[in-house]
């Protein structure tokens, strides 16, 4: 606060000059203590040859989101703050109970050299696991067509890295994942933007591939992150013979398609691709754990053998034991039951946020009701900021993620997503309710 008066700024940005000082190892804050400057730059501490850092790094585009979001959580200081921001499974749910068990059950049929490297491809019991389960999707494909990855974030990055040159177009659907924007970005793409429409913009699609010969398109079919939005079955075999004619390759990023709460959802793209051109890439965290880090991508041959190259030069191969456990968690059944048990939970907490929404908010905010996966996706029907929203409502604490990150370019700013699956249905009723307060707020400032 006296910094703040010192320098006649606001206490965000004094705070923020705190977290950046802290960041770059300035200072450490100690909580309850107090501030301290860092040993090293205390005088007399520091050496005349100290390493100049930022000047042999590499230049970065860091997305104007990356560093609007943590500008944002810098106010973020009540304990008992909602998050309604991250999109993850509720802790409580993870079967850490059954992963233990099989671990101490059958750790002494382990050989030591299990633990030692294994091929790039991953654990081949898990990729002939993986080849079974698709192929009662549709997707038929060989085991050595599959890689596991540490995560499906991996296979965005390595996707992109090997296709990707600086200059080169990717269409995305907007809105649309920030991760996969971030990395296409990060490595130079132009991004072309396909609006979301009520069906999916065949023509913008084609206007783009005619005119700017895109190499690759990304997209969510089924349960849009942030959107929940889905691509119907026919639109999906239109955007596979219009992707054949331009020889477009698609990566079909599909975590949470088996988190459904209505009708099972149409075919993967990659279930009907006939000219080899789609990349599928899943994961286990949202079904199970993000800190398994496992996620896999099918592809074509010649595409994999690269990807394989690139995945060697980054961590040589994904976790063997993650991998083994997860193979036998599948082998056993426990999958299966798992995403049942998943799918009645998650289908509540939905029901629950939007009986709140409606009911807090009435004509104030528009929203679907997703039919899958972990996302509401709101639209306020005034004229008032999304980050402003958020921002008085960390006061009341509550969060959300503005719209703008979900966005190659910042757009309108009256969007947000709220995530369902990480609280129960009282707290998440609370959040509704905080979040309603906080508009109420704003609305009068
Ligand atoms: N794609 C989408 C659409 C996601 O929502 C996420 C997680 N937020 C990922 C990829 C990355 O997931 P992971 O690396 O944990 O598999």
């Amino acid at each position: 606060r006296e910094l703040a008066l010192l320098f006649q700024v606001s206490r965000t940005t004094a705070i923020n000059a705190y977290r950046h000082l802290e960041k770059d190892g300035y200072i450490s804050i100690k909580n309850g203590s107090g501030t301290y400057v860092s040993d090293r730059y205390i005088l007399g501490n520091r050496s005349n040859y100290e390493m100049p850092w930022p000047q042999l790094l590499k230049p970065y585009m860091q997305s104007s989101m990356s560093s609007l979001m943590s500008e944002l959580m810098v106010s973020n200081v009540l304990e008992d703050k909602i998050s309604l921001d991250a999109g993850m499974p509720d802790p409580n749910f993870y079967p850490v109970h059954t992963f233990s068990k099989l671990y101490l059950d059958n750790l002494s049929a382990l050989d030591p050299k299990d633990f030692g490297h294994i091929p790039i491809h991953g654990y081949e019991p898990l990729r002939n696991r993986i080849t079974q389960m698709l192929a009662l999707e549709g997707i038929r494909c060989h085991a050595d067509e599959v890689v596991i990855l540490s995560g499906s974030q991996q296979g965005l990055y390595l996707t992109a890295r090997v296709l990707i040159e600086p200059g080169d177009y990717v269409i995305i659907q907007e809105p649309t994942y920030l991760g996969a924007i971030q990395v296409f970005q990060s490595l130079g793409a132009r991004v072309l933007s396909l609006p979301q429409r009520e069906h999916f913009p065949l023509e913008i699609l084609e206007d783009y591939l005619a005119r700017y010969r895109p190499k690759l398109m990304y997209c969510i079919p089924t349960f849009q992150n942030p959107n929940g939005a889905i691509i119907k079955a026919g639109e999906r075999k239109q955007l596979i013979q219009l992707s054949a004619r331009y020889r477009l390759a698609i990566l079909e990023d599909d975590p949470y398609s088996s988190i459904y709460y209505e009708d099972i959802p149409p075919m993967s793209l990659k279930s009907l691709d006939d000219y080899g051109g789609v990349i599928y890439l899943s994961t286990f965290s949202k079904t199970l754990m993000p800190g398994l880090r496992l996620g896999y991508m099918v592809a074509h041959p010649s595409l994999i053998n690269r990807i394989i190259l690139e995945k060697q030069y980054v961590d040589l191969h994904s976790n063997n034991i993650s991998q083994w456990l997860l193979d036998l968690f599948i082998k056993e059944g426990h999958l299966g039951e798992h995403l049942t048990k998943i799918r009645g939970i998650y289908k509540n907490r939905r029901d629950v946020m939007a009986d709140a929404l409606n009911l807090s908010f009435k004509s104030k905010l528009s929203f679907h009701i997703p039919q899958g996966g972990f996302y509401i996706w709101c639209r306020i029907n005034e004229s008032l900021s999304s980050k402003k929203l958020l921002q008085e409502a960390l006061k009341t604490g509550v969060s959300f993620i503005p719209g703008e990150a979900f966005y190659a370019a910042p757009g309108e700013d009256r969007e947000f997503r709220l995530c369902f699956s990480q609280h129960d249905e009282k707290v998440i009723s609370e959040g509704i309710n905080r979040l309603e307060k906080a508009m109420e707020k704003l609305k009068k400032k």
